[in-house]
């Protein structure tokens, strides 16, 4: 085999990449970058400095492997293991749903409402990766953050990345929603739950498609979830407890009438930085 180089890979793999996925140029040509990153261990720096670089043997064969995953539709994000999130990198398995950027909005609105000091319990739903609730423990050292998800194989992910993080204010439980939590109160709740619905053509595409579905998919009308969680939150929440919940993009209307009907005050949606109504929340 003739040995490739490195602007000759990008070249032809960004364009493959391109029309295969449906993803623009530039996205594209990222992506090849960050597969040959990390086959290479090498930084975006040294790659744009060394175009005439060619692969060895191993490394061309580790590369095609991940490319032609990536070309059959696999996340980046699991071909990488990682993902970043709120400025920290966060590893990611098939087991666990992949952070998005949305989300960041939930962990801001979280530390708006979590002192810089002193005791606080925080309790994250369905952690997956640990993204949330990671997040918040890293800037809230003295909160003391519980995270909680179904799966034992999301957990073993969140506790990676506690320990990678070098956090020691974190408790991982596996719990089905509340069900290991009885008794417990916390002064705020978070959550991103399932909330798309069944059958929603959105679940077959892209990404999605090997993301677990029980991370995604809830019920019907994809509110399934949101409505246990709402309906038991307020006998785990302190006096002036908060709840804080994503949502889908239609989805902030019914969300808010779910919580007041559950006698939730000072019911809320904030919009992410699409302008879409993301987040919703109240008070105990
Ligand atoms: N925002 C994700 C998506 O649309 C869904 C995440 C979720 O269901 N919590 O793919």
């Amino acid at each position: 085999m003739s040995s490739v180089n490195i602007r000759a890979i990008l070249q032809h793999h960004s364009k493959q990449l391109e029309v295969a996925l449906n993803l623009d140029s530039s996205s594209a040509r990222i992506e090849v970058q960050c597969l040959l990153q990390a086959v290479l261990q090498v930084n975006r720096a040294w790659l744009f400095t060394h175009p005439e670089q060619s692969l060895d043997a191993d490394q061309h064969a580790r590369y095609m492997t991940l490319f032609e995953r990536r070309l059959r539709g696999e996340p980046i994000a699991y071909l990488l293991g990682e993902r970043e999130f709120y400025g920290l990198v966060f590893k990611v398995s098939p087991a666990t749903l992949i952070p998005r950027p949305e989300t960041e909005l939930l962990v801001e609105l979280a530390l708006q409402r979590i002192p810089q000091q002193g005791a606080f319990r925080v309790l994250d739903l369905g952690t997956g990766s640990g993204a949330i609730a990671l997040s918040i423990a890293h800037a809230r050292t003295s909160a003391e953050v519980v995270a909680v998800d179904a799966s034992a194989a999301a957990l073993e992910v969140a506790q990676f990345n506690s320990q990678r993080l070098g956090l020691a204010n974190v408790r991982l439980l596996q719990s089905d929603w509340f069900s290991a939590l009885h008794g417990e109160r916390f002064d705020i709740i978070v959550s991103n739950p399932p909330y798309i619905a069944a059958g929603d053509a959105h679940l077959e595409q892209g990404d999605v498609r090997f993301e677990p579905r029980t991370a995604l998919a809830s019920g019907a009308n994809g509110l399934e979830d949101t409505r246990r969680i709402i309906a038991q939150a307020r006998e785990h929440l302190s006096t002036n407890g908060r709840l804080l919940l994503e949502h889908g993009y239609d989805q902030a209307e019914q969300v808010r009438v779910l919580l007041q009907r559950a006698g939730f005050t000072g019911v809320f949606s904030a919009r992410d930085l699409a302008g879409i109504e993301r987040v919703s929340g109240a008070t105990r």
